[in-house]
């Protein structure tokens, strides 16, 4: 496992809301214009608003569920309102550009980040060169400038509240000592975890590890020392998983790894082999550390809560039968 923020990088909850309130303010303000293209016999305009117009309510109705939808932002608002306004600024010369301001800052709101910034490039860069060839040069250099700065505020503004978003994000979901997930995603995670595996047919184990007499570790070396063998734990759980695979840190010295597509002989293969790791580490002066660790692959009675209590109890027996063992 590279790092477990895979788990961060996912579609923020904001561009649900953000791509909701776009698509209704683009309704309500072009379906006006939409019937005056059509009174005004601009045919071809009229139907391209009709298509901006239409894809808009599809996409309200869908963030209203609360899903957003890929395909529809990416395939058919950014491709409609790209042909729409460049046809607008043909048709309409300056007062069809003035829609293009409104179209750049739209795309930020409705694309994640990253894809917005190069859907952003792709249409500033057709909607100036029909600017360019339509209008007078003094309006088209002016037009092209404020665009420009435009579509930059609008990427300085979205870039910022995504860092903050994923930056309170790690916070509420990572343990900052070793940097693995904390509680907060626990329940969902096993939940998840459990679906999964009925659905797909595909075995799950968890691995529950607790190290040893770490109160004497403190005691003995002072809590500094103990964090720095949090730590290389940590690191070890953190680079021994495949990207799906999910370790938390639960307690203080207690940790828990979900295992996605592995059966008990893989999840004890696993256990054995971090068990080796952590025996290893040459943290502390004349004195190995050593884990107690209980593991439990999801048996077709089980439920979630009966899952984790099978690796507690697994985990119990490890330490009642002398501790530095593995029970399945
Ligand atoms: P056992 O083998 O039965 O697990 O014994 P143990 O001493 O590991 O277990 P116990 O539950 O008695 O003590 C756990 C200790 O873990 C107590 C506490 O000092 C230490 N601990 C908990 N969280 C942290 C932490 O964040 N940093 C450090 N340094 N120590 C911690
Ligand atoms: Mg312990
Ligand atoms: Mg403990």
């Amino acid at each position: 496992m590279k790092s477990p923020n895979n788990k961060i990088d996912e579609i923020p909850e904001f561009l649900v809301k953000s791509t909701q309130w776009v698509a209704l303010a683009s309704v309500v303000i072009l379906l006006p214009f939409c019937i005056g293209n059509f009174i005004q016999g601009r045919v071809l305009l009229a139907g391209l608003t009709t298509i901006v117009v239409s894809v808009c309510v599809v996409n309200f109705w869908y963030c209203w569920r609360g899903v957003y939808c890929y395909g529809i932002n990416l395939f058919a608002v950014v491709p409609a309102i790209t042909v729409a306004i460049t046809v607008a600024i043909f048709q309409l010369d300056v007062r069809g550009s003035y829609w293009a301001f409104l179209g750049a800052f739209s795309i930020y709101y409705i694309l994640p980040e990253k894809l917005a910034w190069k859907m952003n490039v792709v249409f500033v860069g057709i909607v100036c060169l029909a600017a360019y060839q339509v209008l007078e040069m003094p309006v088209a250099i002016r037009f092209i400038a404020i665009l420009l700065g435009t579509s930059f505020f609008a990427f300085a503004a979205i870039h910022e509240i995504y860092r903050q978003h994923f930056k309170l994000k790690k916070q509420v979901i990572l343990d900052p000592l070793t940097h693995l997930y904390n509680r907060f995603l626990l329940q969902d995670s096993l939940e998840n975890a459990v679906s999964r595996s009925r659905r797909t047919g595909n075995p799950v184990s968890l691995i529950m590890l607790d190290l040893d007499h770490f109160k004497a570790v403190n005691d003995e070396f002072g809590h500094d020392m103990g964090d720095r063998v949090l730590k290389a734990v940590g690191g070890i759980l953190s680079h021994n998983f495949r990207v799906s695979d999910m370790p938390f840190r639960i307690g203080g010295e207690e940790f828990l790894i979900i295992l996605y597509d592995t059966n008990s002989k893989g999840c004890l293969e696993v256990a054995r082999k971090l068990q080796e790791e952590i025996g290893h580490l040459s943290i502390l002066p004349d004195r190995s550390i050593t884990a107690s660790i209980g593991i439990s692959t999801l048996l077709p009675d089980m439920d979630r809560e009966a899952w984790l209590k099978k690796c507690d109890e697994n985990l119990y027996r490890a330490k009642n039968s002398g501790r530095n063992r593995v029970v399945v």
